[in-house]
């Protein structure tokens, strides 16, 4: 069996299965080896690198297969020196990221025991969900806890609470304060015309038709719904906001398609296997997920020097400086 691996501009030598340490000497050049480190030419050691180690330990008993994935891994670690074809491209981001739940520890350890929105129930969370627009979570707690102590936080409340009680509090919420005064009250006449003013009677149905009814409700789309039966208890797969979608595409789950919604479904696809069953798990590998989303992993730069998770991530792995090769 040979692997051929080609430099950007030429062919550096092709992987026969003899042994690992042959291997690396052949594929990479001296400088790539004196980045990992000499102990990766002795019996395939390449450090500390628990890629490798996972990949050793997936495939022992097969040797061919053992060489080629520790060789694989090897090379995620300098992933602009080989063009490498998109099967190996896969393994090596499968080989080098973590399991779903070691991911979840790490941002644990990181961050702490998230915390879990003040609302309870689905009538307070569709209601947190509408509290503010496009401003961070102080303001929304700040406008949530406004409607609580002002209004009443249940529809019967809502609906006769005059607009000079709700519109002060809605300009606290960002732009287009009456739009939210509106759908304040349309929440509140949904829940007592629907529903009997007692929204909590979707969580007795079964869950596509409770996440049906909350979908009825301003700004409440597919993701909104499942994370409020989420917080509520009832569970079926991870719902992902903006920040935790992010984070999971640039750690190798799923693929970035052309619409959101197609690039959702796919890591949704892809955690389905993955995922505890558990809503407390899931609940708080949501909140870790959006958290680390907000601070570290940024749309725009993400801070991958400081990241606990950047050893798995393919994302970062792809920002690594090339390196450059001599040639003859
Ligand atoms: S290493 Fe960078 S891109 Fe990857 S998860 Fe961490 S912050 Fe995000």
């Amino acid at each position: 069996m040979s692997i051929p691996f080609r430099s950007t501009n030429r062919t550096i030598g092709k992987f026969h299965s003899k042994s690992v340490s042959s291997a690396i000497r052949t594929l990479l050049p001296a400088a790539a080896i004196s980045t990992l480190g000499p102990s990766c030419l002795k019996n395939g050691d390449l450090g500390n690198n628990p890629i490798v180690d996972h990949a050793t330990r997936k495939q022992s008993g097969n040797q061919t297969t053992q060489a080629l994935d520790q060789m694989v891994a090897s090379c995620t670690l300098v992933p602009q020196l080989l063009h490498l074809s998109s099967y190996d491209l896969s393994r090596i981001a499968r080989s080098r990221m973590y399991e779903f739940n070691q991911l979840i520890v790490r941002l644990k350890r990181e961050y702490g025991e998230p915390m879990a929105p003040p609302a309870r129930g689905p009538f307070e969370l569709v209601m947190w969900e509408n509290a503010c627009y496009l401003l961070p979570d102080d303001r929304r707690l700040e406008v949530f806890e406004g409607l609580r102590h002002q209004v009443g936080l249940n529809a019967e409340s809502i609906q006769s609470a005059p607009d000079e009680l709700l519109l002060p509090l809605a300009m606290r919420g960002g732009m287009r304060p009456e739009v939210r005064v509106f759908r304040w009250r349309e929440i509140a006449r949904i829940t007592l015309n629907q529903f009997a003013g007692d929204l909590d009677s979707i969580l007795r149905k079964p869950y596509t038709e409770a996440k049906r009814a909350l979908k009825q409700f301003p700004t409440i789309g597919d993701p909104g719904a499942e994370k409020i039966l989420l917080f509520c208890g009832v569970a079926s797969g991870l719902p992902m906001e903006s920040n935790g979608l992010r984070v999971l595409t640039r750690l190798g789950w799923g693929r970035i398609q052309r619409n959101y919604g197609a690039t959702y479904r796919s890591v949704r696809a892809a955690l389905e296997p993955a995922l505890p069953s558990s809503p407390d798990r899931l609940a708080q590998a949501y909140l870790l997920l959006r958290e680390h989303g907000k601070q570290l992993c940024k749309d725009k730069a993400p801070l991958c020097h400081q990241c606990p998770v950047a050893g798995g991530c393919d994302y970062a792995a792809r920002q690594m400086s090339p390196f450059t090769l001599r040639t003859p």
